[in-house]
């Protein structure tokens, strides 16, 4: 298959040593690939990026932060209706804030969970003292439309809906245009964790009406862990005021002050900041969401067709699948042992994480992060290997 239109560095190393279909056991700077749902693998030039000092009052640090944000929203399709603030943190600080600052105290979330980043909202609301309810289908089911319709029309004190679009437990696809839709018809806020999705599978801003969005620094953007972000409907943000009960997580107040003087209220991840604007200058080169999109596909395509070619079987049929992060259920041959399997793995150079369902026992595999068809293709070649290592003959999972 082609290449990404940004190959990652991954591929001259590959060309160098001469083999098309095995990446090296590492990546150039000896780190093992990540198939993880982060943190991910990063370009050598996004982690050079961080090579500099830079005071959170410096002019090039303010210019730089003004068009990051300015990146980020212009990536959702925001314009002139939405804004973004971003937030110091991993993505669930950034989750955090939405809730709180974006349901008042009077009003009630309605909370669409098929899985764990979905039922910490929940915890979220417990935190906060906030009213919420929850319509929780099974993880390898997509949260529904319909049931959403009947809920909002029996419930009027539901003031906001929260919906995960790829919910990264399972790494299903939610219908979250669908969702929107029905949200924004019954006259309720809604709230997007997009937070593995956003960059990679496209959701525009001028067409599915949303109060918030929120994702970060670190997942299909390819930059480094330590910020979230905000897209914010500014009609919607301007309501927020004193609606948090977080000071460190009130995205109004960090709006407000973040527009005042183009500073951060505190410590600036100014870091993180330099490598997710470089990360930015990668993906537009790669051809925006669309190439992104178009190469985790790829990347998944050939990790599913590999893995089922061994004799796995996925958890999702491939139409729920998002080309984010596949889940595979566990073997049932007894010479299958996860941990030995995660740690031969890693000593071949490649991480894979293991499962948090409750459906099924399962292990899960990543397709985003600079990672290309070579590093798929080896992190095939390395799982073959280490099951004719482990004598395991039969990856068909356990009956029952
Ligand atoms: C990664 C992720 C988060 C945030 O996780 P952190 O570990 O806090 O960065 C939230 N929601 C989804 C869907 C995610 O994939």
């Amino acid at each position: 298959m082609a290449s990404p239109p940004a190959a990652p560095p991954a591929a001259d190393a590959v060309a160098a040593g001469g083999s098309r279909n095995v990446a090296p056991a590492a990546s150039p700077t000896g780190d093992p690939w990540l198939l993880t749902p982060g943190p991910l693998t990063t370009s050598l030039p996004v982690k050079q990026a961080m090579l500099h000092d830079y005071g959170s009052r410096d002019t090039r640090f303010i210019d730089i932060n003004r068009r990051l944000r300015e990146r980020l929203l212009t990536i959702a399709g925001g314009g002139n209706s939405h804004v973004c603030v971003p937030l110091q943190g991993s993505g669930t600080f950034v989750v955090e804030a939405m809730v709180g600052t974006f349901v008042p105290a009077d009003g009630k979330l309605l909370i669409l969970v098929n899985g764990a980043y979905g039922r910490r909202m929940a915890r979220m609301c417990e935190y906060f003292g906030l009213r919420y309810g929850v319509e929780e289908v099974p993880e390898d089911a997509p949260v529904d439309p319909q049931t959403l319709e009947r809920v909002l029309a029996g419930d009027p004190e539901i003031s906001h809906v929260a919906v995960v679009h790829c919910e990264t437990t399972s790494g299903i696809l939610n219908p979250v245009e669908a969702v929107a839709e029905v949200t924004a018809r019954h006259g309720r806020g809604l709230l997007i964790d997009a937070m593995s999705a956003f960059g990679a599978i496209a959701l525009d801003a001028r067409r599915t009406p949303y109060d918030a969005l929120v994702a970060s620094s670190n997942k299909c953007l390819e930059g480094s862990p330590g910020m979230g972000f905000c897209i914010a409907r500014k009609a919607a943000l301007k309501q927020c005021e004193g609606n948090s009960p977080s000071l460190s997580l009130d995205l109004y107040d960090q709006w407000r002050s973040m527009e005042a003087n183009g500073q951060w209220r505190f410590t600036p991840p100014t870091h993180c900041i330099l490598a997710l604007d470089r990360a930015l200058d990668e993906f537009e080169a790669e051809g925006g969401v669309a190439g992104r999109g178009g190469r985790y596909r790829e990347n998944c395509r050939i990790l599913v067709e590999g893995m089922r070619a061994l004799g796995f079987q996925t958890l999702l049929p491939d139409e729920l699948q998002a080309p984010i992060i596949v889940t595979f259920h566990m073997p049932g041959d007894p010479n299958f042992v996860f941990e030995t399997f995660y740690d031969r793995l890693r000593r071949r150079g490649y991480v894979i994480y293991p499962g948090k369902l409750t459906v099924a026992d399962s292990f899960r595999i990543g397709c985003i992060g600079r990672l290309g068809a070579a590093e798929m293709r080896g992190a095939l070649d390395a799982i073959a290997a280490v099951l004719r290592e482990m004598n395991v003959r039969d990856c068909a999972p356990r009956a029952g």
